[in-house]
């Protein structure tokens, strides 16, 4: 079915194609038709199933059906959780927005980065502003931008809003827009608070969910790999070659980690990026940037990069640290395999982290086959310090949500051990 039978206009139609698009995805086809008519809409859908375009290109529509106020103001506030989510919808609707004339300006704000030019690209206004709740609301306090000509909000990831804190923040934003308006709450779960958000907010909303059993689920081939520590990368740099694979996100537990496994690649004639929170906002953009265009081949994270990115058909996703949590795991292996495309999950295995491996398998009901790479077979079999998988190196334990002192602890002795183990 094509994308002009949901009552898209033809310049959005053109640019989905041109963007590769050929089908709606199920969110895309539940959704678009409501938004249209301005219904409010719930949506569960994870990051991957074609969300930002299911609410950008109506939404967008909507704003050219009615020319801009002089000057501009708000019309559709989209509300995301992190800097670099923002980023990725601002990109989209963009691409999608391109060929609408008269073209409608959209803006992108985020913490982390000098306010002024942000306040700078607001001046005139705009129709559709993407942003953190924070900087928004500094935003609103610099007199750089109202909200009282919003029409529609959209709640992107509003499960990773209210689990990053932002519930006081979104409170103040939500008593700052008109009450009359459409809203729109995307969310890859309905816990509690999430839905508690969602019946206060929506009126009458059209509930979707893509149950995860949808054609649109990506295929992920998920192996793991029993390798002993020390070995891990020169098992990396040797399936790098070996495959020929040219975009590879790696997972490790720590910043130093990263640093230090992409210099080890690196030198090795991998052209291999560290991406982690010390970074500058700016570096951050510009690693994922180089990326995106394939002149990094590895990019070796902490689970900063774990949730919302979307990166455009990347193929490999390696765990060379286990995540800490089962649901971490699924956050990681998500960011391969998007909107259908297949890719592989590889976690590397040791006799230390084997229990702390099985317990994530447990928790996502999965049993998979262990593999050993010739050459890199492990000697080692028993476990370092028997005993309780929490305490496993390298996982970080499978406790609370929130680290706890004891985690933390756990962490910067994971650190040296990851250390020692680089170094040797
Ligand atoms: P999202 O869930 O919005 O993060 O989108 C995930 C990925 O799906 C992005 O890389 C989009 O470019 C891609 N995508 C969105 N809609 C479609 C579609 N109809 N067909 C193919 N890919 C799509």
């Amino acid at each position: 079915m094509p994308f002009s039978i949901l009552g898209l206009i033809p310049p959005l139609v053109r640019a989905a194609t041109d963007l590769g698009f050929s089908v709606p995805t199920p969110i895309q086809l539940a959704t678009i038709p409501a938004i249209l008519q301005g219904r409010d809409v719930q949506g569960c859908a994870q990051t991957g199933s074609g969300k930002t375009a299911a609410y950008g290109m109506p939404l967008l529509q909507n704003l050219h059906a009615s020319p801009a106020q002089r000057p501009r103001r708000v019309r559709v506030l989209v509300l995301v959780p992190t800097r670099e989510l923002a980023a990725q919808v601002g990109e989209m609707l963009r691409s999608l927005g391109q060929q609408l004339t008269p073209a409608l300006k959209l803006a992108v704000v985020f913490g982390g980065v000098s306010i002024n030019p942000q306040m700078m690209g607001l001046r005139g206004g705009a129709d559709l502003l993407i942003a953190t709740p924070g900087r928004l609301l500094d935003l609103v306090a610099h007199n750089a931008v109202t909200l009282s000509a919003v029409q529609t909000l959209v709640l992107d990831e509003a499960d990773r809003l209210l689990d990053l804190g932002f519930a006081e923040e979104l409170g103040r934003v939500l008593a700052l827009l008109p009450e009359k308006r459409q809203n729109l709450l995307f969310s890859a779960t309905f816990a509690t608070g999430v839905q508690t958000l969602a019946d206060q907010l929506l009126a009458d909303p059209l509930r979707v969910e893509v149950p995860a059993t949808e054609h649109n689920e990506p295929i992920i081939l998920q192996r793991v790999i029993q390798v002993d520590a020390p070995q891990r990368t020169p098992l990396l740099r040797h399936l790098i070659k070996d495959h020929g694979w040219t975009r590879v996100l790696v997972f490790v537990a720590t910043k130093y980690a990263a640093e230090l496994v992409a210099e080890k690649l690196y030198k090795t004639g991998i052209f291999a990026a560290p991406f982690h929170g010390n970074l500058s906002q700016g570096a951050r953009s510009q690693v994922l940037a180089e990326f995106k265009d394939e002149r990094w081949e590895v990019v070796v994270t902490t689970d900063l990069a774990a949730r919302g990115l979307d990166i455009a058909q990347l193929p490999v996703v390696v765990n060379y640290d286990l995540p800490r949590s089962p649901t971490d795991y699924l956050h990681r292996i998500g960011r391969t395999g998007r909107a259908g495309a297949s890719g592989v999950a590889l976690s590397f295995v040791s006799a230390d982290t084997e229990a702390h491996f099985r317990l994530i398998e447990r928790r996502q009901h999965l049993s998979l086959p262990r593999e050993q790479i010739p050459g890199f077979e492990p000697n080692q079999t028993e476990p370092a310090s028997a005993g309780d998988p929490a305490s496993a190196p390298g996982t970080g334990g499978v406790k609370g949500k929130r680290p706890s002192k004891k985690d933390k602890l756990r962490v910067a002795a994971t650190a040296d051990a990851t250390l020692k183990q680089l170094h040797a």
